[in-house]
């Protein structure tokens, strides 16, 4: 017996040879032409083309399709994407920092089914087994990383804690007293609660763990490392967005060189973000999946906004054939991720400027302070406006903070200033501060 017997969930599929693969994928893809066209967000995007499903014989004939973007979704809310009758959805999820707009995903239960077969795939190829303990700490709700992993964990047998996000030293009492082997994190929360294990006067012995998943945020190798030190353990890559499911689209193998993109169920183009042509592998691009196996909500050619690219060495040693991703290099908007919600600095904006005391130049400092994001939004109040003392300062504070907090979901603080402190726009407004390192 080999020491690290290799695992796979779907052996067949895993190890498929790139034709075959590529044969499924063009049948895959044509099914998912028929279903998108029966929901109003594809009958408007293919309107006055002549989309003939037939017509695509291999996966580079996506290529002739439109894109969809997150703006294109964000119009078909709430119920445009929906390519199925309702009463066949059991379950709807959106992306993480929602607002009235949000990107919302429908699944029916095959839907589930197949993204839980994804998760549990992945964690298998982690090295999990069902002698694992797993705890998530990821937020449940409509955010996909709770239940999504949830889901795909317990498929695979392993004894799940339904822990969710925060109450730290409860997490940390749940990990002692039930074993806890593997947890699924944010990254930037890890550091948070290795520093209160540290605190505790508690030691990666005081732990069974052996293995950590991240997920939900960009960062770094360094911060990777870092964490890997501190617990003693191998962290896993999983990468996945809410318009594909969520976690489960990329996962890393255990030679921890890319992610895996399970590709019987996802098409992945890298593109070049202003012109919208296909790059080749080792290039870095826009990520652009195309769902495969989805009946609620199929999607072609969405643009991720995310950038990476493609891995150029077709095989990987652990003998999956899947193409790999790198890391996630960066994104081609101005999304901010704070505590693992998603927030565009023009929400802010957007709140700030209704506010009728508030002047017309605002900051957005971003900093990380004993492990977690804080945003300080610095404000400029309007002298005409604002003629008060020091209790009204204080309740416009109040006011711009519970304002924001209504929109971005996330708290802030807010510094008040009296106008022209801050340095004037000269042409693109530098508006975000950000000094977290990642
Ligand atoms: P949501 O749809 O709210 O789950 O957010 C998805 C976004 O989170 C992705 O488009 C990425 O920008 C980011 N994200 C998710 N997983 C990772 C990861 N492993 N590394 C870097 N960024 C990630
Ligand atoms: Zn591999």
């Amino acid at each position: 017996m080999p020491r690290n017997p290799v695992r796979y969930w779907d052996e067949e599929i895993e190890t498929l040879d790139r034709r075959s693969l590529e044969r499924l994928q063009t049948e895959r893809i044509q099914a998912t032409l028929q279903r998108a066209s029966r929901s109003d967000l594809y009958r408007g995007l293919f309107a006055g083309r002549r989309i003939r499903p037939d017509r695509i014989r291999s996966p580079a004939d996506l290529r002739s399709l439109p894109f969809t973007t997150k703006d294109d979704l964000r119009r078909a809310y709430p119920r445009g994407m929906l390519a199925v009758d309702q009463r066949r959805v059991v379950r709807m999820h959106a992306s993480s920092g929602t607002t009235g707009q949000s990107t919302v995903i429908y699944h029916t239960a095959r839907d589930i089914r197949h993204w839980t077969e994804l998760v549990a795939r992945s964690l298998v190829m982690s090295g999990a087994t069902e002698a694992d303990v797993f705890q998530n700490m990821m937020s449940y709700g409509l955010f996909t990383g709770g239940l999504g992993l949830h889901y795909g964990a317990e498929r695979m047998g392993m004894m799940v804690i339904p822990a969710g996000g925060g109450n730290t030293s409860r997490q940390i009492q749940l990990m002692r007293d039930f074993a806890t082997t593997i947890i699924h994190i944010t990254p930037s929360y890890a550091l948070h609660v290795a520093d209160v294990i540290a605190d505790q006067g508690l030691t990666p012995d005081d732990f069974k763990l052996r293995r950590l998943v991240f997920g939900a945020e960009p960062y770094s190798e360094a911060t990777r490392s870092k964490l890997e030190r501190c617990f003693r353990v191998t962290a896993y890559n999983c990468y996945g967005l809410s318009e594909m499911n969520g976690p489960g689209v990329a996962f890393e193998c255990r030679q921890s060189e890319g992610m895996h993109v399970w590709e019987d169920n996802f098409v992945v183009e890298i593109i070049d973000p202003a012109t919208g042509e296909p790059l080749p592998p080792g290039r870095k691009g826009e990520v652009v999946f195309t769902t495969l196996n989805r009946e609620a909500t199929p999607l072609i050619r969405y643009r991720t906004r995310d950038l990476a690219q493609i891995i150029e060495e077709p095989d990987c040693p652990c003998g999956r054939r899947m193409r790999r991703l790198s890391r996630i290099l960066g994104r081609t908007d101005d999304m901010l991720i704070i505590r693992g919600v998603n927030v565009f600095p023009s929400q802010i904006e957007h709140v700030l400027m209704k506010i009728p005391e508030v002047g017309s130049n605002f900051q957005i400092l971003l900093d990380r302070v004993e492990s977690l994001d804080r945003m300080t939004v610095r404000v400029e109040i309007c002298g005409k406006m604002f003629r008060g003392g020091v209790s009204e300062l204080r309740a416009l504070k109040g006011a711009i903070q519970h304002s924001l907090r209504e929109e971005i979901l996330v708290s802030s603080d807010v510094e008040l200033l009296e106008p022209g402190t801050l340095p004037p726009s000269t042409g693109k407004a530098k508006r975000v501060i950000d000094n977290r390192a990642i």
